[in-house]
């Protein structure tokens, strides 16, 4: 092999660069030179390798001491043998783009989507009238701001795990064997924290009741889905957060029965004004309506007053408010009133119950009371 170059110019950074400096400097390089997009071409692929053998020596804080006082002589012998391409890519791809690709190779800190969450509000059917604009607090795993994410408390860092440089996995070799197995000491992450962030010790987030504004529209009804995406918990290792789904259910009313959009109530009226129809006031949800009752209207028939229900959901009109009509007989009936009932249903040759308890009948012709001996 001919003369090997300096790391730090493979990387073009500075001998003191800290470690993010490297990384960047690295992702820019693999991102240029990787094999996938420079298929079958032979010098890039050699400057991706240079570039992965760099990263691995400088990242790793044993290594890149070893490399400044010695140079490559102080590497070669020390098992830090990359037998022309001796690192496993797919480590060095999920740790240096975990965050960036989303799961490129990735073996360890893979970025994982928030979960989504479903929320449910109750409203009321005037809400869903006049539209309202309300405040929901929604319990969610969030990214920690004192930390933004890392899990490390402020002026601390999150280091290059010693026992596996980074990779996740150690390997032991047992006679012939070489066993991989998740690395103990960072439990995979590949990172350990130095010292852990109060707030969220050291997991990167915490769970906080999230004050969030949402306009109910009008016309929206029970199990209406509002979709707020990005509204869900937050996605680990830089990954989206999920979205919150807010489900309506609209709670029921003591006067209004909701039927689609229309809404149901009854109204109580005399029999005489069943008869003889009448114009009557009806409460609606938002006022008092006249409602006209052609004569003869029979018990339970419903008349509708347009326009007076509930909105159309994104339009400009609503549904019907439908009355159910309920006659009420009259109780207590003063004498001028019984006689005139009385009249009346003789009139209509229909038999009635005197005030002494007798009964009067048109086919007999007379009183049963008077049969009475
Ligand atoms: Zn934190
Ligand atoms: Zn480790």
């Amino acid at each position: 092999m001919t003369q090997k170059r300096d790391y730090y110019d493979i990387l073009n950074v500075d001998r003191d660069a800290d470690d993010d400096e490297i990384k960047k400097a690295y992702r820019k390089l693999a991102i240029k030179f990787h094999p996938d997009k420079n298929p079958g071409d032979k010098e890039a692929e050699n400057k991706f390798k240079e570039a992965t053998e760099a990263y691995e020596v400088l990242r790793t804080p044993e290594k890149r001491q070893v490399y400044d006082r010695f140079g490559h002589a102080g590497l070669e012998g020390s098992g830090q043998d990359f037998g022309g391409f001796g690192v496993n890519l797919d480590d060095i791809f999920g740790d240096v783009f975990g965050d960036l690709l989303g799961g490129f190779g990735a073996t360890q800190r893979t970025p994982k989507r928030g979960r989504s969450l479903q929320y449910s509000l109750d409203v009321t059917l005037e809400d869903v009238i006049y539209g309202r604009e309300v405040r929901i607090q929604v319990p969610r795993v969030e990214s920690c701001a004192t930390c933004d994410g890392s899990g490390a408390k402020q002026g601390t860092r999150v280091v290059t795990c010693p026992q596996c440089h980074g990779r996740g996995q150690v390997s032991q070799t047992q006679g012939f064997f070489t066993m991989s197995r998740t690395c103990p000491n960072c439990r995979g992450e590949g990172e350990i924290i130095q010292e852990p962030c109060p707030p969220c010790a050291g997991k990167g987030f915490v769970r906080n009741m999230t004050d969030l504004k949402l306009k109910v529209e009008k016309g929206v009804y029970t199990g209406f889905k509002y979709h707020l995406r990005g509204e869900g918990e937050a996605g680990t290792n830089g990954a989206p957060p999920g979205d919150l789904f807010v489900v309506i259910n609209v709670a029921p009313h003591n006067r209004f029965q909701r039927d689609q959009n229309d809404l149901i109530t009854s109204a109580k009226i005399s029999f005489a004004q069943a008869a003889l129809g009448a114009k009557i006031k009806v409460n609606s949800i938002n006022g008092i309506e006249e409602l006209q009752i052609p004569p003869g209207t029979q018990y339970g028939t419903q008349l509708r007053i347009s326009n007076k229900g509930v909105p159309h959901y994104r339009r400009s009109y609503s549904g019907d408010l439908i009355v159910t009509i309920e006659i009420e007989t009259p109780k207590n009936l003063t004498t001028a009133e019984r006689e005139k009932l009385a009249e009346f249903a003789k009139l209509r040759s229909e038999s009635y119950q005197n005030e002494n308890g007798g009964f009067w009948d048109k086919l007999l012709g007379r009183h049963e009371d008077d049969e009475a001996p």
